[in-house]
C-alpha cells in the first residue's frame, strides 16, 4: 500500500489494564499500518449483541467484569488470526489476559507458523483508570472511544466520525471498573513478568497520543 509505512514487527500484542488507553492507540495504529485490530472485547460484544451461544455464556461474566473462559476466547482468536487480512500484521488488544491463553495463543500461532514480534504494556495508574472508565464514551454505530473529560465528543450524546449515539458500556460504572482493575492485577499483570522474561516487552508510557505514535513508530518502523 503507497504511504504505509513498513513494519518490523507485525504481528503485535496490546497489554495493559482496563482504561489504559489499548483500543485508542490500537485504533490509530491501524488507521497508520493498515494492519488488523483483533478486540476481544468486541468480538464478545457482538457475540452478547447477536446472542450466540458463546455470547451467552459469557454475557454475565461480562456484566460483572470477570474473564471469560480462557478456551472459549482463545478459540476464538485462533479463527481470527488465520484469516487473510491478518498476514500483513494484526494487533491483539485485550488477549491474552491469562498466562494460560498466552500458552494457547502461542499453540495457535505455531500451527500458521508466525509468533509474537513485540508485546507493547501500556503503564496507567490506578487513579487515571478509573478516572477515564467511568467517563468513557462509546459510539454505538463505529465503535468509536470518547472520554467526557479528556476526549469530548464536539456535540453531547454524538459520534464526531458518524453521528451515531454515545453511550457508557454496562461494565464502566464505578464498582464494576473497580472488579476488573482487581482482575487485572490478579490474572492479567503477570503476564508482564512472562513477556519480559521472554524478551518481548515494550512498556509504552502514557502521554498525549500522538507522543505515544512517535514512540510506537521508533520500535516498529
Ligand atoms: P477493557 O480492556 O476496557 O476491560 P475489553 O473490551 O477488552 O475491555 O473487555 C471487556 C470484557 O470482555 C472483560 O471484562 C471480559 O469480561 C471480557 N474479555 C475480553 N477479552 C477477554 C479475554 N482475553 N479473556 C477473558 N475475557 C475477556
Ligand atoms: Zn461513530
Amino acid at each position: 500500500m503507497s504511504g504505509t509505512p513498513e513494519l518490523k514487527k507485525k504481528n503485535l500484542i496490546f497489554l495493559g489494564a482496563p482504561g489504559a488507553g489499548k483500543g485508542t492507540i490500537a485504533k490509530e495504529m491501524v488507521a497508520k499500518y493498515h494492519i488488523a485490530h483483533i478486540s476481544t472485547g468486541d468480538i464478545l460484544r457482538g457475540e452478547v449483541a447477536a446472542q450466540t451461544p458463546a455470547g451467552k455464556q459469557a454475557e454475565t461474566l461480562m456484566k460483572s467484569g470477570r474473564l471469560v473462559p480462557d478456551e472459549l476466547v482463545a478459540g476464538m482468536v485462533r479463527r481470527r488470526i488465520a484469516e487473510p487480512d491478518c498476514r500483513r500484521g494484526f494487533i491483539l488488544d485485550g488477549f491474552p489476559r491469562t498466562i494460560r491463553q498466552a500458552e494457547l495463543l502461542e499453540d495457535a500461532m505455531a500451527e500458521l507458523k508466525i509468533s509474537p514480534d513485540l508485546v507493547i504494556y501500556l503503564e496507567v495508574d490506578d487513579e487515571t483508570l478509573l478516572r477515564r472508565l467511568t467517563a468513557r464514551l462509546n459510539c454505538r454505530k463505529c465503535d468509536a472511544i470518547f472520554n467526557k473529560l479528556s476526549r469530548p465528543p464536539k456535540k453531547e450524546g454524538a459520534c464526531d466520525i458518524c453521528g451515531g449515539e454515545l453511550f457508557q458500556r454496562p461494565d464502566d460504572s464505578l464498582e464494576t471498573a473497580k472488579s476488573r482493575l482487581k482482575v487485572f492485577y490478579e490474572q492479567t499483570a503477570p503476564l508482564v513478568d512472562y513477556y519480559r522474561k521472554n524478551g518481548l516487552l515494550f512498556t509504552l508510557e502514557a502521554g498525549p497520543i500522538p507522543d505515544m505514535m512517535d514512540k510506537v513508530a521508533a520500535e516498529l518502523e
